[in-house]
């Protein structure tokens, strides 16, 4: 088998790079190791910066999310009992985030790949790039029970944190910066209508808590939960207890329970792999780099990874240049450390150290205040999260 662009994965990254290039006239061939339902169902992302909005769209994905996706102008900051709303509209010159499930995002692009675009093996799965410094560079992949081999001009490597792609690079090339947090969230989805109808970030004294949704009838919850914690080991009735802890205001608000339909817990990490690039391999997304989830950052990271990939491969095509490919791996650094710092802080802001004491307690309520009080401060925080131009950090 011979393709232009060899993609490994079928996660968000991998199927807009896929549709970027079937956009441009480049062919690919997607190789993704689970089945279509799988990558289907996997509950994950679900805030999209204005500027993955706009790329969705110019990609011809965004029909259904225009329809059914929820276009959000804030966040609450809840803490002390107190409830504070951020307003991006207002903070930013006018950008706002969307609410819509990575598993439609993925679903809307899977089904155009498969209309429109070229081959989407499910149940194919990479078992190693090789040749990676050559012009020629290979992935073995297995698929139907038979080794087969995909001979490309170019790889990327969408396989998220878990793949092979990082692995084809030479030992002493990379290097890995990383940090783990001694804590999870155990996230649920529950059919019933959001408590809020903007996300609720809450500091609580027992730990952070976060208030999200799916859709205007399905709710999406976390909470902090020590490192290691078993979902089922919380029943469904002693969540609900908790998350009205953290949520508690000095108001009439109110938590609405309904039936929870899936338990699981997240570890929350930070991680990057530099360069981003070896030879003819690319690495984009998840299989790059890792953010905790409290800034909502990796799926949008992922988007600009490739569509920074997709652009520099076109440059390559129109102009000969090979300039903006030589460049890849430090473009894209260049957002991806403003989005690890922006995850960072909003981790270390919100939640709860074990073994934090009361002075940094105070500090972090102290930073809660600063936000809350000046414009500048809580702009800081708005620009952030409505999500870093795609072409600059
Ligand atoms: C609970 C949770 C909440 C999150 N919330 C947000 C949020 O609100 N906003 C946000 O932006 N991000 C969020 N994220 C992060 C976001 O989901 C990821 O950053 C995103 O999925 C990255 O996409 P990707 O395509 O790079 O990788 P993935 O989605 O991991 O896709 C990788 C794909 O590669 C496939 N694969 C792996 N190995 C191989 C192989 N050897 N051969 C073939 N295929 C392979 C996998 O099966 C998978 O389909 C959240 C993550 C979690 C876990």
């Amino acid at each position: 088998m011979r393709t232009t662009v060899g993609i490994i994965g079928a996660g968000p990254a991998g199927l807009l790079l896929a549709r970027l290039l079937h956009n441009a006239g480049i062919d690919a061939v997607v190789l993704e190791s689970h089945d279509r339902a799988y990558v289907e169902r996997r509950q994950r992302a679900g805030i999209l910066e204005q500027g993955t909005v706009d790329v969705l769209r110019a990609a011809g994905a965004g029909r259904r999310m225009d329809r059914e996706g929820l276009r959000h102008d804030g966040i609450e900051l809840r803490f002390d009992r107190r409830r504070h709303r951020v307003d991006f509209p207002g903070l930013t010159g006018g950008r706002s985030v969307m609410v819509y499930a990575q598993t439609e995002v993925c679903k809307d692009l899977i089904a155009l790949q498969l209309e429109e675009g070229g081959p989407l093996l499910f149940e194919a799965e990479a078992l190693a790039v090789e040749d990676a410094d050559t012009h020629a560079p290979r992935v073995r992949f297995r698929h139907q029970g038979r080794e087969d081999v995909l001979e490309c001009s170019w790889v990327v490597g969408c396989d998220g944190f878990w793949g092979v792609s990082r692995r084809a690079f030479p030992a002493g090339l990379g290097q890995v910066f990383e940090r783990t947090y001694p804590f999870g969230w155990l996230g649920i989805l529950a059919d019933v209508a959001p408590s809020h109808d903007e996300l609720v970030y809450a500091r609580h004294d027992r730990g952070f808590a976060l208030l999200s949704m799916r859709s205007p009838s399905v709710s999406r919850l976390y909470l902090q939960v020590p490192d290691g914690t078993d979902a089922g080991a919380w029943g469904d009735e002693e969540i609900w207890d908790e998350l009205e802890r953290r949520f508690t205001t000095a108001d009439d608000w109110r938590l609405e329970r309904g039936p929870i339909t899936q338990k699981s817990v997240t570890p929350m990490r930070s991680f990057v792999h530099e360069p981003m690039r070896h030879g003819r391999l690319f690495l984009a997304g998840d299989a790059a780099h890792i953010v905790p989830p409290t800034g909502a950052k990796g799926l949008n990271l992922a988007v600009g990874d490739v569509v920074t990939f997709a652009r520099a491969l076109v440059h390559l095509e129109q102009t000969g240049s090979p300039e903006l490919l030589d460049s890849y791996s430090e473009t894209c650094l260049r957002r991806i450390w403003q989005a690890e710092r922006f995850s960072y802080d909003m981790t270390t802001l919100l939640h709860r150290l074990p073994g934090a004491t009361p002075f940094e307690d105070r500090l972090q309520l102290a930073r809660l205040e600063r936000i809350t009080g000046s414009r500048a401060a809580e702009t800081d925080l708005a620009e952030a999260y409505t999500g870093f131009p795609l072409d600059r950090g």
